[in-house]
This record gives C-alpha cells, structure tokens and sequence, in this order.
C-alpha cells in the first residue's frame, strides 16, 4: 500500500503534510491547527502521531490543539527540545519508526536551525524537508553556518533521485526567478519556471516535486556545475563556497 499524503495549506504560505500509511496516520509539522483539522475530517482519519522538523513558530503554532484534539504522540529534535513545545518522544538521527511504507528515518539537516530534521520514508519513497532543501531553494541559513547547510543539501540530495521531496513553505515562484538569474541557460530549469508560473496562477501547490527534478533544476544542488560557476565568475571554488554565494545573493534577492 503506497503512502496516502495529503498536502495542507496553512498560514499565507506554509505547508503541513498529513501520511497515511500501514501503521496509522501521521503529521508532518502543524503550522496552524485549522486546515490540518479539516483535511483528517475530511478523510475521517485519526492522526496518532505529529512529527516536527524545527522550532520555528509558523511549524508549531497549531501543536497544542491538536494535542488535545486527537491525543497525539508530538515528536521533535531533541537537539531543538527546549525550544519546541514538549515532545512525547524527542528525535535523534537512529530514533527510526514506523512500519512498512511508514518506516520514518529522522534525518539531521543543521542550517536553518541547528537542530532541523527531515523525515525520509525509505519503503514510502518521499521525505519531508521543510526549510532545509526547498523547491527550487533552500531555508535561510539563520543558526548554523552556510557549510553546514551545504552538508546537510548534499545529503538530502544523495536520497534515491525516485524520492519526492515535500517542503515547507509555497515558495517556488520566487525560488524560479531567482535560479534563472545564475543558471539561466538550463533548459530544465526554463520548463519548470513555466510549470510552476501555470500552477500558481491555478493555485495548485509546487513545493512536492522529485528528487530528480530538483538535481536538475535547483541551483542550491548543482554547486558543480560549471555554467553556474561560470556565471558566478568563480570556477576554482570549493563547492561549498559556490553554495554560500548562491545563499547570499539570495538573500539580497
Ligand atoms: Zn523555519
Ligand atoms: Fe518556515
């Protein structure tokens, strides 16, 4: 049985996620209590446990309703535990769970917040990566340093290329215009622009997309690649370098 995943807007633009699997159904994040709500009721489904990737309000702002809604397991990184609202279960890389398509591997992906996890479901080919890798982007790196985060891309990005990424927040339209200014001679990456701009103006969401696709496209992934250090004027680079000037410029966007 695959993974049943429902993708929920919440706030102006951030995502939760609600998995069904063989053992129960699960949350990814609770930004805010309501539209997580409607959607379980929608299916009639009872979420058992609520995972949370960092601890920044817009992901946690939902977590004590939901808590009380449905008795949930609220699970989280230890490393973040004293930020986060209490955790049932506090997660380090090896705290692994689950059945099945359900089997959830917690991932460390330091950066936007020293302690951010990802939640990669090996046997339900998807991972959650809120603010780490994003469609078409990567978080602000606000805690840690640009290296760490470039560590933590590279190992999201050795996941099988089948893996659907599922991020935290709808900002890909933004992401596009700003990878095609220092990679603007991908032509995988000038198809997906235009996608992305179709979906959008359908208001359908674009932050649940394939590893493969994100090798492609995703400039935060592609330090190697020579057109891009090319158009940064910086071919002898450390890719780790090529990263943190792709993340200020970014930032200056
Ligand atoms: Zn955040
Ligand atoms: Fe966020």
């Amino acid at each position: 049985m695959p993974l049943d995943i429902l993708t929920v807007p919440c706030l102006s633009d951030n995502y939760a996620y609600v998995v069904k699997g063989p053992d129960g159904v699960c949350l990814i994040d609770a930004p805010e209590a309501g539209p997580i709500i409607d959607a379980l009721e929608e299916k009639g489904w009872n979420p058992g446990v609520l995972m949370l990737t960092h601890h920044h309000h817009d992901h946690v702002g939902g977590v004590a309703e939901l808590r009380e809604k449905y008795g949930l397991k609220v699970m989280g990184p230890k490393a973040e535990e004293a930020k986060l609202p209490p955790l049932d279960l506090a997660l380090e890389e090896g705290t692994n769970g689950g059945e099945g398509e359900g089997y959830t591997v917690p991932l460390s992906v330091p950066g936007h917040t020293l302690g951010h996890m990802a939640f990669h479901f090996p046997n339900g080919g998807a991972v959650f990566t809120a603010d780490s890798l994003m469609a078409l982007g990567c978080g602000r790196v606000f805690e840690g340093t640009m290296e760490m985060m470039h560590n933590s891309l590279q190992k999201l990005a050795a996941l099988p290329p089948e893996t659907v990424v599922y991020s935290g927040h709808e900002y890909t339209s933004a992401n596009a215009r700003f990878a095609l200014t220092v990679d603007p001679d991908n032509e995988a990456l000038q198809a997906r622009a235009k996608e992305v701009a179709e979906a959008r103006a359908a208001n359908q969401p674009t932050a649940q997309v394939k590893l493969s696709v994100e090798l492609a496209t995703n400039p935060f992934l592609r330090c190697a690649d020579p057109s891009i250090r090319a158009h940064l004027g910086m071919e002898g680079a450390k890719d780790a370098e090529i990263f943190a000037e792709l993340r200020r410029r970014k930032d200056a966007f």
